[in-house]
């Protein structure tokens, strides 16, 4: 199994001459980006006397370089993290959002990362109690699937793996006693009920990255990066900015390689590294259907082939539905659902509830590629969800992170600058994030309803509805959002659905948001809820407020 503690492959690197990787000519000042990562739109070239130096450049805005980001930058590194696209654009806002063990991976004798995840949710849930909260789960006993004694058997390993149990531990439930039993067939008679965790995915990206920015690193988005070259101390590496066209160089003592989908082409065509280590790319894909039962709990469905779906509580109106596992070799930016996933995602739920679903209930799907690190397993189920790190430090160090699950990302992120540390000095500070809130999450969860009455007290007219999503989705940063008592507390106009336009500022100025679908589908799930005519709105909104910050950007300089 791999290990993030053990494996250390280090293959000394071919990539020190003055070319960029690829073998493209280019110079050490990095002024001149290959033309293989051209996007086809002119570049404008930044003088070599703009280059900026940090310590840690890192790649990918998703769940692994966010929280590597942040740790880095609180042990003092002076970090850059650079993403192509929006942060959590890819892997890390298509997940089924659990903070989980994963029940499923003690079949494969995953102890290790099974162990490691549990712990993780305990801390999680508490360092994160906006974002991230317990959920029960109803997994219904089949007796044509896996016998009763294994599943007792697995679940009680499950709970006895974490050393600390907060949640409430598993139960046996005879379904037709159980109000959540009522919504399934009635050949199903007996089950159990355990604990596990639930984050708003895209959010915990951000919030990571704010932390970090906080904390001192320069954070850029829609930025990609094009190229380096290495030296024995540090990269000279090119970033583009996918608006502008604009190239930087930059400097960095040591690079992480945290691209998802795209770590094992960076690592080779942009780094010219090669590595024994690959990823498999494995698409998974959710449908989401107006809700089928309205019991507080998940329940997590057994199929025939072995695999599991899970069919989740979604933002109050909604089921969530996932996942498949079907292997991908395309291109990772155009991924999508197919009428056969559609299917097989139906059929799942169709074998358990007594209400059918259909391809016709799907209001909204979404798919993404998870990049497992290949351990050469015959099956996509089978092949490990545990990560490795792969540090190359022949010269100037470069670590490349594959696999992980996004709740395992605050370990792994403490495991890769364990890595870099005694190659890059600023990182030998001690580890601090497992105690550390999270932006808006300085409070412990039982003061969830507390917040909520108090946001309501501040402002009358706020709805609990509204006050709850705030809450949820900020913590006591809602506040911020509102207004202090100072200025007159409110959310401005309204957008659509219960969107107004203190809460689009507050995304557009503290959390890189760019775009519509920025806010509807990352920042929120709003996109659920908002008409064609809204989008436009809140597209003219967004449009008017970057336009009058231009002109006041340019009046200053
Ligand atoms: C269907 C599915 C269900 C899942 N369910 C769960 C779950 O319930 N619980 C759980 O814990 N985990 C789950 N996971 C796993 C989890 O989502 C992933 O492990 C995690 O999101 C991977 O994060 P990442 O940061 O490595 O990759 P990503 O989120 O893909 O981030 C990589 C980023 O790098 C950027 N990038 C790439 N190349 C460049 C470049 N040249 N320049 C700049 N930026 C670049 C990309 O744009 C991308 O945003 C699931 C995954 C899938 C697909």
């Amino acid at each position: 199994m791999p290990n993030a503690a053990s494996q250390d492959p280090t293959q000394s690197s071919p990539g020190l001459s003055g070319e960029l990787p690829g073998g493209l000519p280019g110079r050490h000042d990095g002024t001149s980006p290959p033309d293989r990562a051209s996007s086809g739109s002119p570049r404008r070239i930044i003088a070599p006397h703009a280059t900026l130096d940090y310590d840690l450049l890192v790649i990918g805005g998703g769940i692994n370089g966010a929280g590597i980001a942040r740790d880095a930058a609180g042990r003092g590194a002076k970090v850059l993290l650079v993403e192509k696209d929006d942060l959590a654009s890819h892997t890390s806002s298509a997940s089924t959002k659990l903070i989980h063990g994963g029940l499923r991976y003690l079949e494969y004798y995953e102890f290790r990362l099974v162990r490691e995840a549990l712990n993780e949710r305990e801390r999680l849930l508490r360092i994160a109690p906006h974002i991230i909260w317990p959920m029960r789960f109803i997994l219904p006993h089949s007796s044509m699937l896996r016998p009763a004694w294994l599943l007792r058997a697995g679940l009680f390993l499950y709970d006895n793996l974490c050393r600390h149990m907060t949640l409430p531990k598993t139960r046996n439930i005879a379904l037709q006693n159980e109000k959540a039993g009522q919504v399934l067939k009635p050949d199903y008679v007996r089950g159990f009920e355990y604990s596990d965790g639930w984050v708003q995915d895209s959010r915990l990206v951000a919030l990571n990255v704010m932390d970090a920015a906080r904390l001192g690193a320069d954070i850029r988005t829609r930025t990609r990066f094009v190229a380096a070259t290495r030296h024995e101390n540090s990269w000279h590496a090119i970033i583009e900015d996918e608006t502008s066209g604009a190239c930087t160089s930059v400097t960095a003592k040591a690079i992480v390689n945290a691209a998802g989908p795209w770590v094992a082409e960076l690592l080779h065509d942009r780094l010219d590294i090669r590595s024994r280590n690959a990823v498999r790319l494995i698409k998974g894909s959710h449908i989401v259907v107006p809700r089928l039962f309205d019991t507080p709990q998940a329940y997590i469905l057994q199929n025939p082939d072995k695999r599991i779906v899970f069919a989740i509580p979604y933002e109050g109106r909604f089921t969530l539905i996932g996942t498949t596992d079907i292997p991908f070799d395309r291109d990772p930016d155009h991924v999508a659902i197919t009428t056969e996933e559609i299917d097989y995602l139906c059929t799942s739920v169709n074998r358990y509830f007594r209400k059918a679903i259909t391809a016709d209930d799907v209001v909204w799907s979404y798919s993404g590629v998870r990049p497992l690190y290949d351990d050469h397993s015959g099956s996509a189920s089978a092949v490990t969800r545990d990560y490795v790190l792969d540090l190359d430090h022949a010269a100037a160090p470069v670590l490349s992170v594959f696999g992980g699950k996004i709740t395992t990302y605050r370990k792994l992120a403490e495991h890769a600058l364990e890595k870099l540390a005694p190659h890059l000095g600023v990182l030998r500070k001690p580890s601090w994030t497992a105690d550390a809130p999270l932006p808006g999450g300085d409070f412990h969860r039982s003061a969830f309803g507390s917040l909520v009455a108090d946001l309501i007290r501040i402002l009358p007219t706020l709805d609990r509805s509204t006050a709850t999503r705030l809450v949820r989705n900020y913590g006591t940063l809602a506040f911020s959002i509102i207004g202090s008592d100072r200025e007159a507390p409110g959310l401005g106009a309204l957008i659509g659905a219960d969107l107004h336009e203190r809460e689009v500022d507050y995304l557009m100025d503290r959390e890189w948001a760019r775009t519509p679908e920025d806010i509807l589908w990352r920042r929120s799930k709003l996109g659920l809820f908002l008409t064609p005519d809204d989008v436009t709105r809140l597209q003219d909104y967004m449009s008017r407020r970057e336009r009058t910050n231009e002109t006041a950007t340019s009046a200053v300089a």
